[in-house]
């Protein structure tokens, strides 16, 4: 590998840039980025809003698209309901997802971050141009915050604050509309807040929440709190595209000056990208922690570059071998077992998805009991059989005994309600003849509308001998 003298220091690792030397927290005000990058963003966040504030209203034969009803425990993914039984399910779900956000994190860095997070879209593409709107671009911001409190102040920072404020509620009501559903958000809104005083105050308590992450922890959200982001470490290698400074073409870097005969190298040491980064760094020292990949130094770099009369692209989208070797991104052993893993994992669960049942049914023989003597001369043991609905429609059910001659005596009739669980008892008499063993295998056939939909095992109970 080319050895370059880049002439930077390393002591930014010494520091982060949202912290000043007393340890108070430094408050960032990025410049306004301008070009293709972030107009591309700006369409990108318009689909992310408009996905994220329709999905609520979208149902699937009367069930939300999504819903997450941590508090009922009760989920529904594409209009599927998924049960505790289902955990499973949700565990290689959830596991898929992470494989597939490891291996797209190897692969492309932190786009996601840029691009599709919540928070980037809502703290970028919402708050952050309310607060240009109001506030001005970030010198008039940092005037502003060094003004004492005076009118225009006062005006500013009330009007910042409620329409914040405001923003953050729409925000909690639509995730309250992800837990317990859009139709029961609406019902709450229409019965007004005396009815619904406990969901009123959680709901304000999470603005709140979404109030004081826009407001002011902001950029501390991705730094700090986001295990995503401290994962970079493990997961990016030499390979993972990034936003990157090309070192190479870009030091020894240099002041621009006129009739300068000492050849330098392309940046031109402006701070144009620090001063647009949202998180305070500045991308010449190399990819860093704090790196939200939002491309905002890219543009502010390449207008510069326009500006001079250079290639557009001295920080872009690369990998360290890109930059440093000039090699084509390469599928590495790295990604290619990733790869594979993915593709288990998704054919797992999609197998599991397909062959999930709508029934759930478990049979146990009575705790405690032992056979009852007919006077008929037949054997009867007492049973228990617990079922699970998931589906929309009441479900009747037939049990038939499937290894053995006898005869099953429910209780009352299976008919197991929609999206419920159901339970009851029932009798299966067996002849003696029948019995050759003190536990006699039983295999209990459920059926519904004269299918068989599944078959439980459990014992039948009888005298030793
Ligand atoms: S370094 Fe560039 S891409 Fe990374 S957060 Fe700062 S402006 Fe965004
Ligand atoms: S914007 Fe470009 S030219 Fe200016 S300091 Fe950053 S990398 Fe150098």
């Amino acid at each position: 590998m080319k050895e370059v003298k880049t002439g930077m220091s390393e002591s930014f690792r010494d520091h982060i840039a949202t912290i000043d030397e007393e340890g108070h927290r430094k408050y960032i005000h990025p410049k306004k980025p301008e070009g293709r990058y972030y107009h591309l963003r700006t369409y990108t966040s318009l689909v992310f809003l408009v996905v994220f504030f329709a999905i609520p209203f979208i149902t699937v034969e009367g069930e939300p698209l999504l819903m997450f009803n941590v508090l009922d425990r009760k989920f529904i993914i594409f209009g599927k309901i998924f049960w505790p039984q289902d955990f499973f399910i949700f565990a290689i779900g959830l596991l898929t997802f992470f494989v597939f956000i490891i291996l797209f994190t190897v692969v492309f860095g932190r786009l996601f971050c840029g691009w599709v997070c919540p928070q980037t879209n809502f703290m970028e593409m919402v708050f952050r141009k309310v607060e240009y709107w109001i506030d001005g671009d970030a010198h008039q911001q940092k005037q502003l915050r060094a003004m004492p409190l005076n009118g225009l102040k006062l005006r500013k920072r009330i009007l910042k604050i409620a329409v914040f404020y405001l923003i953050a509620f729409v925000i909690a009501n639509f995730f309250l509309a992800y837990i317990i559903g859009m139709d029961e958000v609406l019902k709450m809104v229409h019965e007004g807040v005396a009815k619904n005083l406990g969901t009123f105050v959680s709901l304000l308590g999470f603005s709140t929440v979404f109030f004081f992450v826009y407001y002011w922890f902001r950029e501390q959200a991705c730094i700090v709190v986001c295990p995503y982001g401290r994962l970079q470490g493990v997961l990016l290698d030499r390979n993972s595209i990034v936003v990157a400074y090309d070192y190479l073409r870009g030091e020894p870097r240099s002041k621009l000056k006129k009739a300068d005969t000492v050849s330098h190298g392309d940046c031109i040491d402006c701070f144009a990208c620090v001063r647009v980064c949202p998180t305070g760094i500045d991308i010449r020292n190399g990819t860093q922690l704090e790196c939200v990949n939002c491309t905002a130094c890219i543009d502010a770099c390449d207008a510069i570059m326009e500006g001079i009369h250079k290639p557009k692209g001295l920080i872009r989208y690369a990998s360290e071998n890109n930059i440093a070797n000039n090699e084509p991104t390469r599928f590495t052993g790295r990604m290619a077992l990733y790869s594979v893993v993915l593709l288990l994992l998704v054919g797992l669960l999609v197998t599991l998805l397909v062959t999930r049942d709508d029934v759930d049914s478990r049979i146990l023989r009575s705790q405690g009991q032992t056979f009852q003597s007919l006077p008929d001369g037949r054997l009867s043991n007492l049973y228990n059989i617990k079922l699970t609905n998931k589906t929309r429609k009441e479900v009747p059910l037939e049990l038939k005994l499937e290894n053995i001659n006898g005869e099953i005596q429910l209780i009352q009739n299976v008919v197991v309600p929609r999206e419920s669980y159901f339970q009851t008892s029932f009798f299966v008499k067996l002849n003696r003849s029948e019995i050759h063993r003190r536990k006699t295998p039983l295999k209990i056939g459920i059926y519904q509308n004269g299918k068989r939909i599944s078959i439980c095992k459990t014992t039948f109970l009888g005298p030793s001998l």
